[in-house]
């Protein structure tokens, strides 16, 4: 084949790749090579050894399928570090997409340490550059930079912790990412705790405990995801301990994550408490209404989407209990603007999202918003359930009754109940006419967010 041909051949796959896995399909694929098309088989030149291993490891199979759509034959598809894009010879440690352990240099010395580490399994969106700032996690953020600027110098051992979905994982690949940049030869180790204590458990049965040890304790870097998982690990403790004990006195860089502060986790060692504390223990908090929106965004933009402020603005309304919901939203909105071949606009992602926020809708109870629009308004709930008809309880009372209906999965006679035993027509009513009171007066519109706001954010038990 011409390579003009093949050039226009992989273009579509890229193109049907992307509507097979909506999920998967980033702006960054139009940026991959090919590096043949021929006998059945398609290689596939990616800018790094992490975009192949996130290739390989979750989308191996729509990139085959796609192909063989598009071909019309069985295609095996390979992915591997492109080489021509990036002459650098540093970089070719990595060559291809091995899984396999391989020799690694020590940075700044002739000698090599004397283990196999596989490269660290790095996902290629979570880089600084992707990673939206805002106030609930500026501190997480900041200290993360200041470590992979200077490992092992600033703050040792560094803890992030906050609940799921919030970040760290993203935090923790950006730092791996960044301290590699920095210095291409030094050794980084990242992996979940619960890889760490299954590593373990396999180094005693297979009595290779030593292989372990050198493995862990002559890194640069060992960047430990989700520590909690060493709850009621005795044996995993025990030898974490002496793993951070001869980092710790080297030097090295360590960094950890958890879904709560080294002293809320239980049955946690004293001593892994103090050691966890030494450095610095900082936390990450939910978004906030403006981070969503710019999250959303910035998501967005790597999926090569395009999505009016109007969207943006209506999805992190909606959704904010995790950053994960805002990313399936804008799966399912690319998904059926593409099976459905319509432009993106605010009708589409409402109808599109119906289920979705439905569904996150049901952790706000009726209560969570009476709390709220009383206190906006300086009214009683007594007054909000009584016969009252004056226009300053008319209105919180309707307000109410909207935002229930909006945010919670309850029926028109539940909310009616709440609100003094009114009947569905009532509230129907009072639907209605908030909702068009949202979109003729602006006032009414920044009233219902700033209101949506407190509520979606006042933190759950
Ligand atoms: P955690 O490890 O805390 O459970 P993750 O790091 O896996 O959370 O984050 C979940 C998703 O949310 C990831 O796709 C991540 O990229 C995204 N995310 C979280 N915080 C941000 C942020 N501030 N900016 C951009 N994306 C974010
Ligand atoms: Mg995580």
């Amino acid at each position: 084949m011409a390579v003009r041909e093949v050039e226009d051949i992989f273009i579509d796959i890229i193109d049907r790749t992307k509507t097979i896995d909506p999920a998967n399909a980033r702006k960054w694929f139009d940026r991959l090579t090919v590096s043949h098309l021929d006998g059945g088989s398609l290689g596939i030149g990616c800018p790094d050894e992490a975009t192949v291993q996130f290739l390989q490891d979750n989308c191996k199979s729509s990139f085959t399928r796609a192909a063989q759509q598009i071909t019309g034959h069985l295609i095996a598809v390979d992915f591997g570090v492109d080489t021509h894009e990036k002459p650098d010879s540093s970089s070719r440690r990595f060559e291809s997409g091995s899984d396999g352990p391989i020799l690694q240099k020590k940075h700044g010395s002739t000698e090599f340490a004397e283990v196999k580490i596989a490269p660290p399994k790095l996902h290629p969106d979570y880089t600084f550059d992707n990673f939206v700032v805002g106030p609930s996690n500026r501190l997480a953020h900041a200290s993360c930079v200041a470590v992979s600027q200077s490992p092992g110098n600033t703050y040792n051992p560094l803890f992030i912790y906050g609940n799921s979905g919030l970040g760290k994982t993203h935090l923790l690949h950006a730092v791996c990412f960044e301290a590699q940049r920095k210095s291409n030869g030094a050794v980084i180790q990242y992996l979940s705790c619960e890889e760490f204590v299954n590593r373990f458990i396999r180094a005693i049965e297979e009595g290779n405990l030593s292989g372990f040890q050198s493995q862990f304790r002559t890194v640069d870097m060992l960047v430990i995801d989700d520590v909690q998982f060493l709850r009621e690990r005795e044996h995993s403790q025990e030898e974490f301990f002496h793993t951070f004990n001869a980092l710790y006195n080297n030097g090295k860089q360590i960094i950890l994550s958890a879904d709560s502060p080294p002293g809320k986790i239980p049955s946690l060692e004293e001593r892994l408490i103090s050691r966890f504390n030494w450095g610095l223990v900082t936390r990450i908090d939910p978004p906030s209404y403006e981070t969503r929106v710019a999250i959303v965004q910035k998501k967005a933009h790597l999926r090569g989407l395009n999505i009016s402020d109007e969207i943006a603005e209506y999805i992190a309304r909606k959704l904010h209990a995790n950053i994960r919901e805002l990313e399936g939203a804008l799966t399912t909105i690319y998904a059926v603007a593409t099976t459905t071949d319509k432009v993106i606009d605010l009708e589409l992602a409402q109808i599109a999202l119906e289920g979705q926020i439905k569904a996150a809708a049901r952790h706000i109870s009726i209560t969570d918003i009476i709390e709220v629009v009383t206190s906006h308004f300086d009214v009683r709930l007594a007054d909000l359930q009584s016969k009252k008809r004056s226009q300053s309880i008319t209105e919180p009372r309707q307000i109410c009754m909207y935002l229930a209906r909006n945010l919670t999965k309850h029926s028109l006679e539940e909310i009616g109940g709440h609100l003094g035993g009114r009947d569905h027509t009532t509230v129907m009513h009072a639907c209605s006419k908030i909702s068009q009171a949202e979109k003729s007066d602006p006032q009414m519109h920044t009233l219902l967010g700033e209101l949506t706001k407190q509520i979606t954010q006042t933190p759950k038990a």
